[in-house]
């Protein structure tokens, strides 16, 4: 994979964490199959999982990673 001067890998940026991963954007959907882009990065060393999320506007930093199967509160 192509590590260039500016920080990059492959396009993403290199997590700022670990050093080693880098943050990849996920995209969610909307109830009518519309996706919204690039609300959520992800540090894709499992050992890490920084995480940054965007929510009405606001950013939330290393919130806890739900699988799906957790009852949410
Ligand atoms: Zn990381």
């Amino acid at each position: 994979m192509a590590n260039d001067s500016a920080g990059l890998v492959g396009g993403f940026p290199r997590c700022a964490q670990c050093e080693k991963g880098v943050l990849v954007p996920l995209s969610d959907f909307g109830g009518q199959g519309a996706a919204v882009h690039f609300k959520a990065w992800v540090c894709t060393d499992p050992q890490c999982l920084f995480n940054l999320k965007i929510r009405n506007g606001d950013v939330y930093l290393n919130e806890p990673i739900y699988d799906g199967r957790e009852d949410r509160r």
